[in-house]
Order: C-alpha cells, then structure tokens, then sequence
C-alpha cells in the first residue's frame, strides 16, 4: 500500500488514582511510505502516547487503548496483532529511537556487540561479518575512530556520540518504520543539526519511514515531510511542511511558530513561550481545547469543539475562525515554501 502506517480515531487513556486521564482523544493521521511525519506539541499533548501506542508499549492496567481505535500497518491493524505478530513488528519491523540514549542501551555490554546482536538476529549475519558491519555501521554515523569505539561501553561515549550509537543500533534491524521520540533534546544546538542530518541521510538511503516527536518546531523543517500539530491529546492542524510554517492556520501553530528559537542568535533566551497552561486531561475541555490560552477565543470555543476546515493538500486545521460567521481574522503568511 501506499502509506504503511493510517491511525484512525486513536484513543488512549491513562487510569491513575484521581480518575481517567484522556492522554490521546481521537487522534488520526497517515504515514506514507519512505516517507516523514512530524508530530509536534508540548509536553503532556500526547505525542508520545501515540508514538508508544504504535510501538505497542501502552500496557494495562493502567494504559489503555480504546474501542474503535484503529492503527494499520500496511493493512492490519497491529491491535489485532497475534503474540508472534506482535514480536515480528516489535523485533525488527519497528524500531524506536528515545531521548535518554544512555537508559535505552545496555550498559553492561559493548556498543559493538550491541550492534551485532541486531545485525545477527535481523540480518542474518554470523558473527565475523556482524563485527566487520558494526565497524562500518559507526563510520556510517559519524563516530571517529570506529575500529576502537566498538570495543567501548555506552559510558565512554558522550551525548551526541550515544546517540549516533542508538541510531546504528536502530538501523541495523533494517527497520520499515522508525520513531524517533525527542532524539535531540538532550543535546546542544550544533550537534542537534548532526544528528537530524544523520537520521535524514539513513531514511533517504534504507527508504525508511520515520515519525518524529518533538516539542520544537525547528528540529523538523528539513526533515519532515508531513506535520501534525497535537494539542492536548488532538491534532489541531496537519498539513504539508511548507503549510505549516508559511500557511499555519490554527492559532496554537501561529503561537508555536512564533516560539521557535532563532539559530541566529547565541541568545537563547529571545525563546518566547506561550502564556498560560493546557488543559487538565482528568476533565478535558467541551470546546476548543486551545481556548483558555488563544487570544481569539469566542464564545462558541468554549461550548463547541471546532470542526475541522479542509485548506486542499491534506492541510487541516480546527478552529472556529475558519466558520463562515467567525470574524475575520488575519492570518500569517510568509513568502516561501
Ligand atoms: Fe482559538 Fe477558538 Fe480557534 Fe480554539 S477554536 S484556536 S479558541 S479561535
Ligand atoms: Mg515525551
């Protein structure tokens, strides 16, 4: 098919000790093959909800995955999946790449061999050419002098160096689809750009499809094809990368984007950030869940959850301004994309 992976209607709740927490509320989107989708939004927005969710690490009693929520991969829906289903997408089909480099790998065991294990057991490989491919798998990450760092464990590497290890690890399952969940976040600026080119190089070269999951709209602008924009557990607009940030047509992208930091300038602080909190999930919101923070808010926000406008393109957003009897409202546009 042409997209490997569709989320349709995709609800998850969280049962905690003061009550249900509506994590993701009816979330979908497509992914196409080769291709990728950037999922963006604040902490708690539900993002990495739904990246677990596909990963298939939403686990009971406390997770839940709803009735009615539907995630396809190429075709089937993986929550119908079989165990033994299930171990062939988790084990090589479907890879994931996490923030905290150093919690995910195995501390105890060199990097080389962590590589070769993946390589044995997806590639069939034996063990003289895994350790030959490993080698070649850190050059291919840009990791200096790979020959030695093989031999090292995960401690005698920094950040921005763990984390080309996690992405060597991850690619040598060969994996259809990869999730990076905040891959740079821990990291500074300069190698940020590293590694996004490392991941960007790799996806063009294995066709991989990638998703993204960040709270920073800059990490994904030469990366990403696609972009949904997740505010509190739904997406509030979607669209081709170029819609967005020239064409952005929700008011919680126009504030997002406003609040991408400049690389210009050494100063990080110039970062302005968005007044006020999201909504409690414990009791989402009946209207616009954007509404205790946007600045347009009307009456209507607080009563009615906006539908959804179709601007052509799969670009779409949620908002009321877009109703034929909402005042008119400027909207950003910039020349470009
Ligand atoms: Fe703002 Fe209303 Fe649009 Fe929500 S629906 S983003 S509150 S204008
Ligand atoms: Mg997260």
């Amino acid at each position: 098919t042409k997209n490997i992976l569709e989320v349709k209607d995709l609800r998850v709740s969280y049962h905690t000790y003061a009550g249900e927490v509506q994590s993701v509320r009816g979330v979908s989107f497509e992914l196409e093959t080769g291709k990728a989708l950037a999922i963006v939004g604040e902490s708690g927005c539900g993002k990495s909800v739904t990246a677990k969710s596909i990963m298939g690490l939403i686990k009971g009693p406390a997770g839940e995955i709803k009735e009615g929520s539907t995630i396809l991969y190429n075709g089937d829906n993986i929550l119908n999946y079989s165990k033994k289903q299930w171990q062939a997408y988790k084990g090589g089909e479907c890879a994931i790449i996490f923030q905290d480099a150093l919690a995910s790998l195995n501390p105890t065991m060199r990097v080389g061999k962590q590589i070769m294990e993946n390589l044995m057991a997806h590639k069939n490989m034996d063990k003289k050419s895994a350790q030959k491919e490993a080698v070649e798998m850190l050059r291919m990450v840009g990791i200096p002098e790979p020959e030695k760092r093989v031999k090292q464990y995960p401690h005698e590497f920094s950040g921005g160096m763990r984390q080309r290890v996690m992405i060597a690890i991850a690619f040598a399952c060969d994996p259809k689809l990869l999730i990076c969940d905040e891959p740079t976040t821990a990291l500074d600026v300069t190698i940020q750009g590293q590694i996004l080119d490392i991941i960007k190089d790799l996806q063009k070269k294995h066709n991989t499809s990638v998703i993204i999951i960040t709270h920073d709209l800059g990490v994904v602008a030469n990366l990403a094809q696609d972009i949904a924009v997740m505010y509190s557990g739904v997406i509030v607009e979607k669209g081709k990368c170029a819609d967005i940030f020239y064409r952005p047509r929700h008011p919680y992208t126009w504030a997002l984007i406003e609040s991408v930091p400049r690389l210009d300038l050494e100063n990080k602080q110039e970062l302005a950030s968005i007044p006020g909190t999201p909504p409690d999930l414990l009791n989402p919101p009946k209207g616009c869940p954007f509404s205790t923070r946007c600045r347009y808010c009307m009456e209507i926000c607080k009563e009615e959850m906006p539908e959804r406008t179709d601007f052509g393109d799969g670009h779409m957003a949620s908002c009321w301004l877009h109703h034929e009897m909402a005042p008119k409202v400027e909207m950003p546009e910039r020349k470009g994309g």
